[in-house]
């Protein structure tokens, strides 16, 4: 912890709990920055965004003409994927591959919800199941690695089967859910390390207890460099070229399927629920909910004195917290007592394992210097 004085931005509502949030003479924060001067101005869901859809969209149907599928949306049964699903299908015509991923986690809610949306359009749905003791063992050496970051196991999974399945497959486009609208904020690296290979299996090596023969895994490099430019993979994010507003999101998708939503963004998962509200929170200090109202904040979508009032109570409430802890360190295969000696260790960070994130800091570094990324690397 540092012994930075506490202070929050004036503007949105990350404050010094990122080590490395910087201010301006109003006491906005470099977030705020990034979002008016790298985001902001090349983001266009207007007359342009559409264009450039509509464009992409031909293209998308041409090249995909005589297939079965002209391109693979991964669907988590939450708000921006199964959004994106009812557009491409819906407004746009296309003809996706509907693609979820079981790591043995998933909410009801969730689970319903891709069902609902897969039925509702009429479109296929693959899902991969993976395998629960590769699954498990690479969770639990992660929660022994002492990081912050424990959604990297299952993140990285669920990304890599949706990337080699497409590639295995032949299908050339990858449509996702990301957008600006609710991450323009994005989590500082020390809350939320990137999807890094090299760590992944460091930490593996050091604390798991069987090998990941099977476990679906893709790093960086292959997923941008060799899928992307020697098998010619395109990922498309649609939302950020129409209006997209998380309030009218969700008030599509009820109407249309039925559609629930969770109590979170990323709540999708008892895990996740649990890692975020509690792990991050209690062990660390770092409130994800912070970067995604500050998200909503700087594109109109809530007040920030209302996400000051929210903050005020933790992400969920105690009980229910102490309810997830036992059931995820049962599944884990610990005892409520063992997880919670686990907690109680010291905390590391990626800088304690094997990791890119020199490398790959360079490599953003010389996308923003050829113009290729627009955003900050921090
Ligand atoms: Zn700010």
């Amino acid at each position: 912890m540092s012994t930075r004085e506490y202070q929050v931005c004036t503007n949105c509502v990350m404050d010094t709990t990122d080590s490395v949030i910087q201010f301006d003479e109003k006491g906005m924060c470099d977030h705020c920055h990034n979002y008016y001067e790298n985001i902001l101005p090349n983001w266009h869901p207007d007359e342009q965004g559409r264009k450039k859809l509509d464009e992409i969209v031909a293209q998308i149907k041409k090249d995909g003409k005589g297939k079965k599928y002209d391109c693979i949306i991964g669907l988590s049964g939450g708000v921006d994927s199964s959004y994106l699903a009812y557009l491409a299908v819906k407004k746009l015509g296309l003809r996706p591959l509907l693609f979820a991923c079981d790591t043995g986690w998933n909410l009801n809610v969730a689970v319903q919800n891709v069902e609902k949306i897969t039925k509702g359009l009429n479109m296929p749905l693959h899902t991969e199941i993976v395998n629960w003791n590769e699954m498990k063992d690479l969770q639990l050496a992660f929660f022994k690695a002492q990081v912050p970051y424990q959604d990297i196991p299952q993140d990285h999974v669920i990304f890599a089967s949706l990337y080699n399945y497409a590639a295995k497959h032949g299908i050339k486009y990858v449509l996702t859910g990301g957008n600006n609208s609710t991450e323009c904020v994005r989590e500082p690296i020390e809350w939320v390390y990137q999807n890094d290979i090299r760590m992944l299996k460091d930490i593996h090596k050091k604390y798991g207890t069987i090998p990941l023969k099977t476990l679906p895994l893709c790093g960086m490099f292959k997923a941008h460099l060799y899928y992307r430019y020697i098998k010619g993979m395109k990922v498309v994010k649609p939302l950020d070229l129409i209006p997209y507003t998380k309030a009218k999101a969700i008030a599509t998708l009820q109407k249309e399927f039925g559609w629930e939503p969770y109590a979170n963004k990323h709540f999708e998962s008892v895990f996740t629920r649990f890692y975020e509200g509690y792990w991050l929170v209690k062990k660390f200090g770092y409130d994800k909910r912070r970067c995604h109202f500050s998200s909503l904040i700087l594109t109109g979508q809530l007040k920030r004195e209302e996400a000051l009032e929210i903050l005020k109570n933790p992400p969920y409430d105690e009980r229910q917290a102490m309810e997830d802890l036992e059931y995820v360190a049962k599944k884990l295969g610990l005892t409520k007592e063992e997880f919670i000696n686990l907690m109680e260790q010291k905390n590391k960070t990626y800088k304690d394992y094997k990791n890119t994130s020199g490398m790959i800091s360079l490599a953003v570094k010389a996308a923003r210097l050829f113009g290729m990324e627009k955003r900050q690397y921090r």
